[in-house]
């Protein structure tokens, strides 16, 4: 089969590799997209390093080709030529995390680097457990954004964002909108800020109550004239820049939840101080990853349109354009780009 294989920082060679083979629990899946997020993206400049070569790749959909003989007796819901979204993470299920409902933290979940990825391949064998049924009414480049909502759920769940509160979200980027869309199935208000123009005006016309540009305006002091002077109840750092994180806690108000999600390359100090997290109540986590739980809730939000991902789509790529597309997705001036495995 054909896969993007990268075998050196800023290499990728698309080769023929072997078709992998299924075990009576798995199920082999013929994929038909994978956007290239920022994991794809680092693994590529080489600011992640793996054990090369390796087929990068963990946002994936595609049409089940092949059934283990376990599997059948367990899941009716499975048929080949059924359209399906793949959680590339293979949890043990059986570590502490696994067992007490954060298995996002599983213990075992990159003892195999390469079992998390695979998603530039043209077919990948998985874990049944990992295999989501989507409606065929849903198109499978949008069903290849289970992954990236299913982590927002996660997100916002970890900050207990409940409804009618106010949220603001750092950083307009395709992880902010998506946000932005779970943000409001979640029935919040949402705030969101972004020095790119474009991107505050996409975040607007997707439904944010008021954008901001934190450049050019005061942030803490408009949050504050609509928040009867408090600021807001919850925020999500979607940007790794030191200024995010800055909005972020001159946006929130005293009692008030902060998840860093996204991650960093360098070590980032919190721009704050002790006495300022005890003072004002000031509740501050992060978000990694997401459980089977957030990712089955992600599948539904698509396949019921309360989530719509087509617009954050930029570009579709086929193999030949694989490098290119990661090159593109690397640029502000798109939100995910997608390999199209089957597209010439
Ligand atoms: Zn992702
Ligand atoms: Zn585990």
């Amino acid at each position: 089969m054909k896969a993007g294989v990268l075998t050196a920082p800023q290499r990728i060679e698309i080769q023929d590799v072997d078709k992998p083979k299924i075990g009576g629990r798995d199920v082999l899946v013929r994929l038909k997209y994978c956007g290239i997020c920022t994991l794809e993206q680092r693994m590529y400049s080489g600011r992640m390093k793996f054990r090369y070569p390796v087929i990068p790749g963990h946002e994936a959909s595609g049409v089940v080709e092949e059934i283990g003989e376990e599997v059948k007796i367990l899941r009716d819901d499975l048929k080949p030529g059924t359209t399906v979204a793949l959680d590339l993470v293979s949890r043990c299920g059986e570590c502490y995390y696994c067992r007490t409902g954060a298995s996002n933290l599983c213990l075992n979940r990159f003892k195999d680097g390469k079992s998390i990825l695979g998603g530039f391949g043209e077919y990948r064998a998985v874990s049944s457990k990992q295999v989501f049924p989507v409606s065929e009414e849903l198109p499978l480049a949008e069903a290849a954004f289970a992954e990236p909502v299913a982590c927002c759920i996660r997100s916002l769940k970890k900050i207990e964002l409940s409804l009618a509160e106010d949220l603001l979200i750092v950083g307009a980027g395709p992880m902010g909108m998506m946000h932005l869309m779970v943000g409001q199935c979640m029935g919040a208000r949402i705030f969101v800020s972004d020095p790119d123009k474009e991107r505050l005006r996409a975040a607007s016309e997707a439904g944010a109550y008021l954008t901001i540009d934190p450049a050019r305006e005061d942030l803490p002091a408009l949050l504050r004239a609509h928040t009867e002077g408090r600021g807001v109840d919850a925020c999500v750092v979607t940007s790794p820049a030191a200024t995010a994180l800055q909005s972020a806690f001159a946006g929130t108000a005293a009692g008030g939840r902060i998840n860093i999600y996204t991650s960093y390359n360098e070590k980032v100090p919190l721009p704050t101080d002790a006495n300022t997290i005890h003072k004002a109540e000031i509740l501050v986590t992060g978000s990694e990853g997401r459980t089977e739980e957030d990712f089955l809730q992600a599948v539904r939000l698509l396949v019921l349109g309360k989530v719509e991902a087509r617009s954050l789509i930029s570009q579709r790529v086929p193999f030949s354009g694989l490098e290119a597309g990661i090159k593109a997705a690397m640029t502000a001036k798109t939100y995910r780009v997608l390999l199209d495995h089957e597209a010439e």
